[in-house]
Formats: structure tokens, C-alpha cells, sequence
């Protein structure tokens, strides 16, 4: 099966498909007159357009529906069918009455993705999943097993990336735009569906409930296609629905940010989800050489990026990163590994090490396995804590830095 490029009208989602639509908060309804509206089938129905209510936590959520003098409970249905049953259209949800899922017709697409692929990479069982959105763009999601039988999965956060970063897959695309919070969340609910049909559930998952959520993977990453700090509102609000207990329930300790370095989203970032993991996709220790391989150190050099690290409240729980992917020749000499441990500890960072993997048309190549270990060990010896990461999904198009929105051939195709 191919997949077709995203057309231009792909640039103009449907008005309840815009992220922009998803005007969330208490300021965001003070402008819609609240219905005179009761359960009563004789009363008029309550008007949700302009609202993306899958992309809505649940305090917004349920402010929405108090603006429409509907019942708070009925938010809460909504979300739990939303977040927990992850359901695909509004007919299962049988509990809400006809006219309320009318009202909500228009404001709830749904499904937002659908499944264009789901290949498995025969090298280490990585999947990728690629899927289309209702204004028929492209995006990529991986889910990962790891040792001990637990599943990571990576998630995209944009259409395209605007960040260019040298030696990136995605970077070749045109930035399209930011998903919605519920379109993100959604890769997490096609992966849960996908594996409770597989038979992959567990029990004893968020007070034993069955069904896809017991199916859902341990890790989330935001490593995927995009900048998540570049679609901030976007991203918080998905981890508000991600880690909700009424909703997925996953702790944030379980999730990571992955940045290049938006030092001005840090704080914030914080402010609203202080727990979870972040990590900096650092890649190079000068200035020189980071601005050559990422665009965005032009604008946040390295040391501004360590500053607003550094000003973060310590937490030993809380873990930091810095993803180096190893580019042969370009980043990984003893200097560069000397200067990596020297930051590493000067931050209190974990070192996450990526020999690159390279993609059709990359101008960059993996160091030999002999230079990847010197390399850790000189930083090892230095003192900092690093761990060697093969990413998987290569065989695929999976791994870090190869996502580029686009499905394998089939076999035999042209
Ligand atoms: S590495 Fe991340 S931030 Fe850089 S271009 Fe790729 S997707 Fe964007």
C-alpha cells in the first residue's frame, strides 16, 4: 500500500479539525451564550461548533458543558468514552441522550486518525504506525518494546518540523502544522485499540479496567515528527488528558518531552507538568558546530540552554537527558566527548548516545562501532552516567531521525 503526499488543501483542515479551534478554558466560552438548555428533548440544542472538544482536558471539558447548562456528568462520560473506552464514534456511547450526541456531532470528528500502515520491523519488532489525519496528512507514531516485556511509544507532535535540524528525515518536509491535543492523544488510542485486539491487554490497569486501556503502552516519548515545545499549548493540554486518572492515568514519570532547545518553553513546560522526563536533544558541545547541524542554536545557544535547565527546581525524580546522536567525523572525537561529560555533569544530566542512522539522501554517516565505544567510555571515565542507544525500527524507517511522513512501499510495488 503507498500513500499519497498531502495535498495543498491538506493545509486547510476542516474548522473542527484546527487546532486553533480548540479554545480551551474558562475565556474561551465567556464569549458563547449559554443555552437555556435541560436534557428535555423540547428544548433547543445546545451548540458546541468551533470547539474541538476531544482535544479539551477534562476541567475544560466539563467548564463547556456547565456554559451550556448541560451537566457536569455528562462531561465526564464523554471523557471517560473519549480516554478510557477510546471509543470511535459517538454511537457507542449509548449512556448520552440522542440530542446530546447530536449537539456534539460537529464538534467531535471522529476518528481522527486512520491507520494507513502498522509494519513490524524484523529486526527487533519496532512498529511503526503511519496515519492519516481527516485533512489527509501524513504522520508517524513507534511503538517500541523494551526489555522486561514493556512498550515505549514515540509520538509526533506536528506536521512536518520547522526546526530543520541537519541530520533529520523530518526536517526535509514542509512544516504543515501543529496537530490538536486530541490528535496526539489519538496515536495513543490507536495504539491501545490495536493492541487490546491483538490480545496484548493486561489486567489490574487503572482499577482493573478491561478494554484498551489496559492494553496501553508503560512509556510515552514526545520524540516523534516535530518540535513538541513549538505546539506548547497543544502538548500540555494532551498531557493533562494523558495523565488524568480519569482518563489514561498514565503517571508523568512514565513520559518525556524530548526539545532542541526552546529555553523559553522550559519554565513553562514546568510550570504546568513539572514530573515529567525531559530531554534535550543536544547532538554538538560548540556553538559552531550545533549551528551548523541545528538552526535553532542561532537563536539559543548552548549556554542559554543549560541556564534555563539549570534554573529548573531540582528533582531527583525527575530525569534529564541529552540525546546525542553520533555523526561520523562531525561530533564524535575525544573532544567533543570530553566536553559532553564536563556539560553532563555540570547539569545533572543522563547521557542518552545514538550512533546515527542514516536515510536515503543523509549527508552524515555512523561512526564504526570501535569509535562509538571509545566514545562512551571516554565519557564514562569522565564520570557522566551515558547509555548506548540503538534505536530500532531501522529496517522500517523507524528509527530516530528517519520519520519523514511517508509509508513503505509494499512489496513488489514501484
Ligand atoms: S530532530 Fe526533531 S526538532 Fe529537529 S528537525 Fe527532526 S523532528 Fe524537528
Amino acid at each position: 500500500m503507498s500513500t499519497e503526499s498531502p495535498s495543498p488543501q491538506a493545509l486547510a483542515p476542516p474548522a473542527a479539525d484546527r487546532p486553533d479551534a480548540a479554545r480551551v478554558g474558562a475565556s474561551a466560552f465567556a464569549a458563547t451564550p449559554a443555552a437555556a438548555w435541560s436534557e428535555s428533548a423540547t428544548r433547543p440544542q445546545p451548540d458546541f461548533q468551533g470547539f474541538d472538544l476531544g482535544s479539551m482536558p477534562r476541567a475544560a471539558l466539563r467548564a463547556s458543558f456547565l456554559e451550556r447548562d448541560l451537566p457536569a456528568f455528562r462531561a465526564e462520560q464523554l471523557f471517560r468514552g473519549l480516554h478510557v473506552r477510546m471509543i470511535r464514534q459517538l454511537d457507542e456511547l449509548p449512556e448520552l441522550p440522542l440530542a446530546v450526541r447530536k449537539a456534539l456531532d460537529g464538534a467531535l470528528p471522529l476518528p481522527r486518525l486512520r491507520v494507513v500502515q502498522a509494519p513490524i520491523s524484523a529486526l527487533d519488532g519496532a512498529r511503526k504506525l503511519v496515519l492519516e489525519t481527516r485533512s489527509k496528512e501524513v504522520i508517524e507514531a513507534v511503538l517500541m518494546p523494551m526489555p522486561g516485556g514493556w512498550t515505549t511509544l514515540c509520538l509526533s507532535s506536528q506536521v512536518g518540523c520547522k526546526m530543520g535540524c541537519d541530520f533529520c528525515a523530518t526536517a526535509r518536509l514542509p512544516m504543515r502544522r501543529n496537530l490538536s491535543a486530541g490528535e496526539i492523544v489519538e496515536q495513543v488510542a490507536v495504539v491501545c485499540r490495536l493492541r487490546a485486539e491483538e490480545g496484548h491487554a493486561r489486567g489490574g490497569v487503572s482499577g482493573g479496567v478491561a478494554g484498551p486501556l489496559a492494553a496501553r503502552p508503560q512509556n510515552l516519548v514526545f520524540m516523534g515528527m516535530g518540535e513538541p515545545l513549538d505546539n506548547f499549548d497543544a502538548v500540555c493540554d494532551a498531557l493533562d488528558i494523558l495523565t488524568d486518572p480519569k482518563g489514561y492515568g498514565f503517571s508523568p514519570r512514565r513520559i518525556t518531552v524530548s526539545t532542541v532547545g526552546l529555553a523559553k518553553r522550559i519554565a513553562g513546560l514546568h510550570a504546568r507538568h513539572p514530573h515529567v522526563h525531559l530531554a534535550w536533544s543536544l547532538t554538538a558541545t560548540t556553538d559552531a558546530t550545533r549551528e551548523r547541524l541545528m538552526p535553532v542554536n542561532r537563536g539559543v545557544p548552548i549556554a542559554k540552554m543549560v541556564e534555563a535547565l539549570q534554573a529548573l527546581p531540582r528533582d531527583p525524580q525527575r530525569k534529564l537527558t541529552f540525546e546525542y546522536a553520533l555523526l561520523a567525523g562531525v561530533n564524535d572525537g575525544d573532544d567533543d566527548a570530553d566536553r559532553l561529560a564536563a556539560m553532563a555533569i555540570e547539569v545533572g544530566a543522563h547521557i542518552n548516545a545514538i550512533p546515527f542512522n542514516v536515510w536515503p539522501g543523509a549527508p552524515y554517516e555512523r561512526p564504526s562501532r570501535a569509535r562509538v565505544a571509545a566514545f562512551a567510555a571516554r565519557v564514562a571515565d569522565a564520570g557522566a552516567g551515558i547509555s548506548l542507544r540503538e534505536s530500532r525500527g531501522q529496517d522500517i524507517g523507524a528509527a530516530c531521525g528517519q520519520l519523514a511522513g511517508q509509508a513503505i512501499a509494499a512489496p513488489g510495488a514501484g
